[in-house]
């Protein structure tokens, strides 16, 4: 057993950093970047964390994991009980030790970040999951009943009485499988419901699977947790789009679910509106990281089903996770130059600081203050050029962040063969256009009561990207829960 330090030496010991691919070898492949601590190296990070008795961490925390106490138990090298301890909070934490924005939730809260480095609570997280897929003595059964009293021992004694009493169980459709699907599924499965998930595409995940790369999150991780749910009883129906095959009302009436959950995120890309889009060459973010995650566009044995950037300019636009992804997806695909094109500085950039370090790394181009006007094609259509001007920064706007402005008389052009538009999604009609009785907001967002995330419409829920637009997978897994917690009391 590892002993515990006095605070003053924990104090002593430094963030150990995240053994990574060298820069070189991996802009040339899609292995994942980050390789995770190893045991030695994660005792070590957890030794750092001084056990405050406030602990701020978990405020920052969306969905409230208990932090002081699974760090403690990875000193005491019980580290399958350091991951249950998470699963209490967090249904995924391979996937949110991986991709949370922690430098700006847990770790830009924790006390040791005051003096030092916070403790590295986003790769502890990932080290627990991790360890358990290598090291599976816990079989998903033992795991599943552990976290179904944990899960229960949450709820109202009431509740969890109605929870385990199971000869009248109850039918729940959950509507999309990305993160605030698989959340809401999990615990209402948890609590004995039967749970159906329709997913429109065939692989399960949503941008899980088909956003986020996998140098970044590999697929393997995500079908882990989600054939954990499956071994628990979830049943997945993919290539099913709802509005399409079959409507939420259908769902309710004739095929007797007693409650529905939508968790279809926000997949319709924004374009800029400029001249030239329509040409070829030019992609939606979602359009290109779909093709190269779920139709295997990086792999030449496959029709390539986007156009070859080898050799080729390719210029993303926008300064997001998405952006970088793309930005980053290309160079790997051999282009001779990616630009990532934002028109505010990078101090305003929402991308996770890791990713523009690690972009920067990897030889993309950053071209900030810059903004495209104009694409320009060939005679066959094909996109040749792209007229940009310069911005400057001026007052601040109803985003807090200072206005981008064009310089006048400062455009200029710039070749390039491929454009990526990565500068926002809205959310897909299809539910508003086929479900009665939803309210949504101007921007065809759902509209929940924010506690509950219940619907105007009686027995439905929502939640992740359609109720918000673009936000995290942790926020959407904290709405997830939140919803099912609700279906749970209204079935009950
Ligand atoms: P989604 O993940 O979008 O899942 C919705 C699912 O519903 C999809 O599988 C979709 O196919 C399905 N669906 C849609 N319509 C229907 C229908 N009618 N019928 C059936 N199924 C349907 N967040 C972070 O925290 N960290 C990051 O590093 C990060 N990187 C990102 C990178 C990219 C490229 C993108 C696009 C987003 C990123 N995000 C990141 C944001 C994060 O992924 C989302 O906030 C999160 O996935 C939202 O979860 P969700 O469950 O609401 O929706
Ligand atoms: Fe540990 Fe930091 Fe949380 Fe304090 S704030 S309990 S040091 S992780």
């Amino acid at each position: 057993m590892i002993e515990h330090l006095p605070n003053k030496e924990k104090m002593k010991i430094a963030r150990h950093p995240m053994p990574e691919q060298d820069a070189r070898a991996r802009r040339n492949n899609f292995e994942e970047v980050a390789l995770g601590y190893t045991r030695e190296q994660a005792i070590n990070e957890a030794q750092r964390c001084i056990q405050c008795k406030n602990p701020l961490c978990i405020d920052g925390c969306p969905v409230l994991i208990k932090i002081p106490e699974f760090i403690n138990l990875i000193v005491e090298e019980k580290f399958h009980e350091a991951l249950l301890k998470i699963k209490e909070d967090n249904a995924l934490p391979a996937i949110c030790g991986r991709v949370c924005p922690q430098e700006t939730q847990c770790e830009e809260k924790c006390i040791v970040g005051k003096k030092n480095d916070p403790v590295a609570i986003g790769r502890l997280e990932r080290f627990v999951a991790d360890y358990d897929f290598a090291n599976p003595s816990t079989s998903s059964s033992a795991l599943s009943s552990a976290l179904s009293s944990a899960l229960s021992s949450a709820l109202s004694s009431d509740q969890s009485k109605i929870a385990s009493f199971k000869s009248n169980v109850k039918r729940v459709a959950v509507v999309g499988s990305g993160p605030a699907g698989l959340a809401c599924a999990g615990d209402l499965n948890n609590w004995g419901y039967e749970v159906t998930v329709f997913e429109a595409l065939h692989e399960l995940g949503g941008v899980l699977v088909y956003g986020i790369p996998e140098f970044r999150l590999p697929k393997a991780i995500v079908k882990k947790e989600v054939n954990f749910l499956r071994e628990k009883g979830v049943v997945f129906q993919t290539n099913t789009v709802i509005g399409q095959t079959i409507t939420i009302d259908e769902l309710m009436t004739e095929e007797r679910f007693d409650a529905v959950f939508i968790g279809v995120g926000a997949g319709l890309p924004w374009f800029m509106n400029i001249p030239g889009e329509n040409l070829a060459g030019v992609y939606s973010a979602n359009e290109f990281l779909t093709r190269l995650n779920l139709m295997k566009a990086n792999i030449t044995e496959y029709d390539s089903p986007v156009m070859s950037c080898v050799g080729k300019n390719v210029a993303v636009v926008g300064g997001g996770n998405t952006a970088m992804d793309a930005v980053r997806t290309s160079l790997r695909l051999g282009t001779n130059n990616s630009y990532l094109i934002y028109r505010r500085s990078e101090a305003e950039m929402p991308a996770r600081l890791e990713e523009i370090h690690h972009a920067k790394e990897e030889g993309v181009e950053f071209m900030t203050l810059n903004n495209p006007v104009e694409l320009y094609g060939d005679e066959n259509g094909r996109l040749k050029r792209m007229k940009c001007i310069k911005m400057e920064l001026g007052e601040p706007d109803d985003s807090g962040r200072r206005r981008p402005v064009p310089v006048k008389g400062s455009e200029y052009i710039l070749d390039v063969d491929i454009v990526i538009m990565a500068i926002g999604n809205g959310s897909s009609p299809l539910i508003q256009n086929t479900t009665e009785g939803i309210d949504f907001n101007k921007w065809g967002n759902i509209i929940v009561n924010p506690e509950t995330m219940r619907t105007s419409k009686p027995g439905v829920y929502a939640g992740g990207d359609i109720i918000s637009g673009g936000a995290t997978v942790i926020l959407a897994m904290g709405n997830g829960r939140e919803a099912a917690k609700a279906i749970h009391e209204f079935l009950s």
